[in-house]
């Protein structure tokens, strides 16, 4: 659905990502780990076309979704309208239809009766959903998430990680940017653990929490 091959990008002298090459299979998982600085955000944001890379290839026909870390939600827009936004501006979609879709993610995301609240009435678990919701409301054939809960309490979190649980069992393609080791361990089809700009190992779950890479070690450590 997704292949990169050999992208690099630089920011002035510093090569922040050094040749790096991934497949995301349909209905896959896709998680990718690893130490602060290693180029993960860097990575989704070459991939989803918010950073230009300097070299390589990506190969990518369909349409995205993205939810960030800080929830990046329009303040003076309503949740409603926060989720309407993009299908009836961008996608120019039937405002109907729109609305009502909206209203259906709305309530899956448990979100029902805060349809009219603004961003700042929401704490930032709901708010994460109404991100999540606005990015679905985009019908994305991969959607990708940039530390989806490093900006929440540990009940929040498990709230997020639920959600995104729930659209992995629908099938939902979808490559996490995660610092929950469990949780991308318990969820991801597919793991990669990024080190200074390269893809220091890959595999399944399994195959990368069980490696005997030195590096993938000392992260993992961190976490114990
Ligand atoms: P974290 O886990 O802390 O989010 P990360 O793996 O997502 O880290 P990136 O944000 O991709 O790391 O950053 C990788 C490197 O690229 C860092 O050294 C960072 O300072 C640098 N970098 C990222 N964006 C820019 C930019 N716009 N201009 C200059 N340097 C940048
Ligand atoms: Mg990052």
């Amino acid at each position: 659905l997704l292949e990169i091959n050999h992208m690099k990008k630089s920011f002035g002298e510093v090569e922040v990502l050094k040749d790096i090459s991934m497949k995301v299979e349909e209905g896959e998982v896709f998680g990718i780990i690893g130490p602060s600085g290693s180029g993960k955000s860097t990575l989704l944001r070459c991939a989803t076309g918010l950073e230009t890379p300097d070299s390589g290839e990506i190969h990518y026909n369909g349409t995205f979704g993205l939810v960030f870390q800080n929830f990046n939600l329009f303040p003076h827009f309503s949740v409603l309208k926060n989720i309407v936004d993009a299908p009836l501006r961008v996608q120019k979609r039937n405002k109907e239809e729109v609305y009502k879709e909206a209203r259906e993610l709305l309530k899956k995301m448990g979100l029902a009766d805060k349809e009219n609240a603004y961003p700042f009435q929401l704490s930032g678990g709901q708010q994460q959903r109404v991100s999540i919701a606005r990015a679905l409301a985009m019908k994305p054939d991969i959607l990708f998430f940039d530390e989806p809960t490093s900006a929440l309490d540990p009940e929040l979190t498990g709230e997020i990680l639920k959600v995104i649980k729930d659209l992995a069992a629908e099938h939902m393609t979808m490559v996490i940017v995660t610092h929950e080791m469990n949780f991308a361990k318990n969820v991801s089809n597919h793991i990669i653990f990024m080190d200074g700009g390269v893809i220091a190992l890959q595999g399944t779950p399994e195959e990368v929490f069980g490696s005997d890479n030195e590096r993938m070690k000392e992260f993992l450590g961190k976490f114990a």
